[in-house]
Formats: C-alpha cells, sequence, structure tokens
C-alpha cells in the first residue's frame, strides 16, 4: 500500500478519533433529491461500524511494526549471506591454521595463507618476549655497577685509554672492543630509554 495513503488514513482517521463510533444500526442517509432518509445498506453500515478509528489506527501500526520486523530480518539475512558468501579465507582450517579430522583429532597445521599469518604473529610475539628477557638481562647488568661510575664510554672499573677499546699490550686483545663496556655502554642507552617511556 502506497505509504502516502497510508499516511492519509492516519490523519483522518486521527481527526475522527472519537470514543464513540457509530454502531451498524445508525448509519442513514438522506436523499437530496427526495427528502426521504434512508437506512445504509446493510454489509456497508456493518463495515462502516467496524471500522472505527481506534481499529484502522491500530490497523496501521501492525502494518508499521510488520514491517520494521521485514526490514529487520532481511538485514539479517543479508548479514548471514554476507558471511556465507566470503566464508573463511581456508575451509580447511576455518581460518584457526589448524587442521582437524571429522572426530576433532588434530591433524596438524595447515598451509593457507591463515595458518601463515597465525604463525608470523605468534614469532612476532616470542622475538617481543625475547627482546624483552635481553633487555631486563642488559638492565640488571647495569645494576650490578651501580653506584660505581664509568667515564666517557669505560665501565666501571675500567680505563680504556679509547674508550671501549682495549689497550695496546694487552696481547690479542689490544685494539679490539671491550665486551664489558660494550654491554654496558648498551645498558645505559637501554636505562635512558627506559627512563624516557616512564
Ligand atoms: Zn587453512
Ligand atoms: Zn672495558
Amino acid at each position: 500500500m502506497d505509504t502516502n495513503k497510508m499516511r492519509e488514513l492516519k490523519e483522518l482517521a486521527e481527526a475522527a478519533g472519537s470514543d464513540e463510533w457509530y454502531a451498524a444500526g445508525d448509519l442513514r442517509y438522506c436523499d437530496d433529491k427526495t427528502g426521504e432518509t434512508h437506512g445504509l445498506h446493510h454489509d456497508d453500515s456493518r463495515f462502516i461500524a467496524a471500522a472505527s478509528p481506534a481499529t484502522v489506527l491500530a490497523l496501521l501500526a501492525e502494518v508499521e511494526r510488520l514491517a520494521i520486523s521485514r526490514s529487520k530480518k532481511e538485514r539479517e539475512l543479508e548479514q548471514e549471506l554476507e558471511t556465507w558468501r566470503h566464508g573463511p579465507f581456508c575451509w580447511t582450517c576455518g581460518d584457526t591454521g589448524d587442521v582437524h579430522d571429522i572426530t576433532g583429532e588434530w591433524r596438524g597445521e595447515c598451509d593457507c595463507l591463515s595458518a601463515q599469518l597465525i604463525n608470523a604473529n605468534r614469532e612476532r610475539d616470542q622475538f617481543k618476549a625475547e627482546n624483552e628477557a635481553l633487555r631486563s638481562l642488559v638492565l640488571s647488568a647495569l645494576e650490578e655497577s651501580n653506584g660505581r661510575p664509568g667515564s666517557g664510554g669505560n665501565a666501571p672499573g675500567h680505563c680504556h685509554e679509547v674508550p671501549g677499546v682495549w689497550d695496546r699490550g694487552n696481547g690479542d686483545r689490544s685494539g679490539t672492543q671491550c665486551g664489558w663496556c660494550r654491554i654496558w655502554s648498551a645498558a645505559q642507552a637501554m636505562a635512558k630509554e627506559a627512563r624516557h617511556d616512564r
């Protein structure tokens, strides 16, 4: 039904909306030519009596309710279709990376893109954890020398002429980087960074 007609009907019903409505026997009309009063045709008068403004408004409300619920259902159906259309990327593992047989027993890792992505994420998390561990190790090296200041790139207790590099007269180590000074410098840089983060 045309929504304009429905709106019009609603306005008419609201305007007419009195508590009392015509009973079937009440309805009469006056013939302009003869001036006689006639009862309305039986079926017509019954219909008019039944179609009270309240009834019409209730009907319109029901139509509106159904229209809303239908469009909601249509939207839900549309979403379901969308999921079904795209589906999981991999039907073998359902994008979980793991393949199970019909009994639910694990059959190994899938070799699809989804599985690769999951593995890449897992590796990244592992790298992150390893990096954290290394960082805390280096920071604890720094704590070890707490209170003993190094100087200009030399670790506490070390006094290389060139900071962090073994002096001449140290055999094979001469001129090479001092491992402890290197760790200590790295730890200091990390500690500085950690203070910035906080
Ligand atoms: Zn897969
Ligand atoms: Zn050193």
